[in-house]
This record gives structure tokens, C-alpha cells and sequence, in this order.
């Protein structure tokens, strides 16, 4: 029985034609600039995401936390959506590495509102931390693959501008808030000081992310990811797999789109599950059991569906490149069968 593994879009593998790629990408040492991949991948970020330059990181965690390192000194803030993957997801790095706080605000499926930033925001005082930046996510992970409405980041950016801070993207899915929203990544990027983008997750990379922003900005950058042991010498061979996802696996996100709506409409027929298909936004779907999930985690292990628990009665389904519609059926058949025994 074949697993299907709906764990994470971190999970698939590279396909022939970007193996291809990879091994015949032209190469040198990225460390002195001469990696012609490297430097072509980040001209086509910078210009995919309407910012000046761009950084080849292996990880998107080490984006975020180029970023706040940034943007931040030590006992400054950055304010972010509690279920933000910069604070609950990177090894607590915001403060082990920069001495940042965290201002977690409550969203709306990690949605926040300008009023909420703007109320968030420290008056000058020597008791307060300062806030110094905001970091927001799209789409939205721990709120289940939401994508920002263009209007409402725009209102959110600008009530952090007004209070003088800088704003970052922690864009790992951005592509898929694009092809969700049919909005180039650009409009939401542009906004921003900084923009991260993960060529690992739907894109299908099997490694890297990429930081954007002013030269200025990236310039410093490239000393921060030196200093985190991110700099990288033929990287052009990692760089060559992410232009040819880049290329080649942004517009087939509508598959898995696709795909994670039928599984959504799907569960909605079955008893001691709950989900929510009109909320279904992008390539993450959030399931409610009425077992507990991890009771249902090991009976669908045992069937051949693998998936994560996200809290006590809920799990998480993620849809990929290596996941097809065919897939998608026989899952729902072994879902099935997992409920009724
Ligand atoms: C996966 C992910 C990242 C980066 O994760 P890495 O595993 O370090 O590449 C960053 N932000 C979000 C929202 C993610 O889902």
C-alpha cells in the first residue's frame, strides 16, 4: 500500500526535470558572488517579488531570521500574529539570536486588523520595548493556508508605517496566495521592506528560500546569513532546482488548490468530522475529529494516510506536487475506512 502523505508540502521529491537541471546547472563559489545560477535565481526573485535584490538562503527559516536580525536590535519588538511561524515554529530564534521580544497579537485565521497594530504599537517610554517591526505571513499557515485580502495588508502596512515601523513578509507560500488570488506576488511583496519566499514547500525545491528587499538591505543581509553559516559555495546546483520551480511550479499550485478543495468537500460528507470547505483557501485543510487526533493519526498511519495533529481534536492536511487526484480519492476511501472501524 502505497503512503500518501499529506504531512507537509515539504514532503515531495525533485522530479526528473529538475534533477536534470540541477545537474547541469553552471556553477562557481557563491561566497565570492560567482555562482551564475545563485545570481540568476536572485534576479528573477527581486523581480518576480518588485523589490531591488535578492538573497539565496538554504532555509526559510533562516530568511525570517536574516530578516529580524534586520530589522531589530536587541529589546526592541516585533509585533506578529500569535500563530506566526517566526515565533512558534523557528527553534525560539527571535530571541536567542537577536534579543527580539515578541508581541504575539490574536488574528483572525492570522489575519490582524490596522486598528489592532496600531493600538499594538509601544508610545515612547523608557519602560517599553520598542516596537520596531511588523512580520506578517501569507498565506497564513496556522490559519490554515489564508491568503491576505490585497486591501486589508495594505491598510495593516500602513498603520505600521505610520508608527514608524518596518514591515516583513514571511512569504514561504506567497506563490500560492498568487495563484489563489490571481494577484501577482509582487502586489503584496512591494509593500514591504522585506519578503521571504520558501522554493521548498509547494514549489517542490528540494532545498533554499530567498530574501528580498532594497540593496541596501540584502547587501547587509549577505553578512547576517554569513555570520548564521547560511553562505554556500557551489550553490548554483540547489539555486538551478529553485528557477526551474520557479518556472515551472508556480501555476500548478491550482491543482493542489484543486485537490485540497475535493478533499474538504469530501470529509464534509462524513460522520465525526468537521471541516469547513468554503474556508478552504489554498493547499492547507484544517479537520476536526470528533476522536482525538491522535487516535486518528495512528489509525490513518496504520491505513497509508500520514498527517499531522495541530491540536487535540484537529489535524492538518497539506496538498503537493506529489499528490494526485487519484490520490486524493483513495485517501478519502482509507479516511472512510479509518472512521468506521
Ligand atoms: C515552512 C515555513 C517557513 C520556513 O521553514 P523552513 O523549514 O525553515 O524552510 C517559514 N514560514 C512559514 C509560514 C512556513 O510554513
Amino acid at each position: 500500500m502505497k503512503p500518501i502523505d499529506f504531512r507537509s508540502d515539504t514532503v515531495t521529491r525533485p522530479t526528473p526535470a529538475m534533477r536534470r537541471a540541477m545537474a547541469e546547472a553552471e556553477v562557481g563559489d557563491d561566497v565570492y558572488g560567482e555562482d551564475p545560477t545563485v545570481n540568476r535565481l536572485e534576479e528573477r526573485v527581486a523581480e518576480r517579488l518588485g523589490l531591488e535584490a535578492a538573497l539565496f538562503v538554504p532555509s526559510g527559516t533562516q530568511a525570517n531570521q536574516i530578516a529580524m536580525g534586520l530589522h531589530c536590535r536587541p529589546g526592541d519588538e516585533v509585533l506578529t500574529e500569535a500563530g506566526s511561524h517566526i515565533i512558534q515554529y523557528e527553534g525560539g530564534a527571535v530571541s536567542a539570536l537577536w534579543g527580539i521580544q515578541p508581541h504575539p497579537l490574536p488574528g483572525d485565521r492570522g489575519l490582524l486588523t490596522p486598528e489592532q497594530v496600531a493600538e499594538a504599537v509601544r508610545a515612547e517610554n523608557i519602560h517599553a520595548p520598542r516596537s520596531r517591526l511588523l512580520s506578517l505571513e501569507n498565506t497564513h499557515n496556522r490559519g490554515g493556508g489564508t491568503v491576505w485580502p490585497l486591501e486589508r495588508f495594505r491598510e495593516v502596512v500602513e498603520a505600521a508605517r505610520k508608527a514608524g515601523l518596518a514591515v516583513h513578509l514571511d512569504g514561504a507560500r506567497l506563490f500560492n496566495a498568487q495563484v489563489a488570488a490571481g494577484t501577482p506576488a509582487a502586489s503584496w511583496a512591494r509593500l514591504t521592506d522585506t519578503t521571504s519566499v520558501c522554493f521548498s514547500k509547494g514549489l517542490g525545491a528540494p532545498v533554499g528560500s530567498a530574501l528580498a528587499g532594497s540593496k541596501a538591505l540584502i547587501l547587509e543581509a549577505r553578512r547576517l546569513r554569513k555570520r548564521l553559516g547560511g553562505g554556500m559555495r557551489q550553490a548554483g546546483v540547489l539555486a538551478a532546482a529553485a528557477l526551474h520551480a520557479l518556472e515551472h511550479h508556480v501555476e500548478r499550485l491550482a491543482e493542489d488548490h484543486a485537490h485540497t478543495r475535493r478533499l474538504a468537500a469530501g470529509l464534509a460528507e462524513m460522520t465525526g468530522v468537521k471541516v469547513e470547505p468554503a474556508r478552504v483557501e489554498t493547499n492547507i485543510l484544517l479537520v476536526e475529529f470528533a476522536r482525538p487526533a491522535s487516535e486518528m493519526v495512528s489509525r490513518l498511519t496504520a491505513l497509508g494516510v500520514l498527517l499531522n495533529a495541530t491540536g487535540t481534536h484537529t489535524v492538518r492536511l497539506v496538498c503537493h506536487l506529489d499528490i494526485s487526484a487519484a490520490d486524493v480519492t483513495e485517501a478519502l476511501t482509507r479516511i472512510r475506512r479509518a472512521l468506521e472501524s
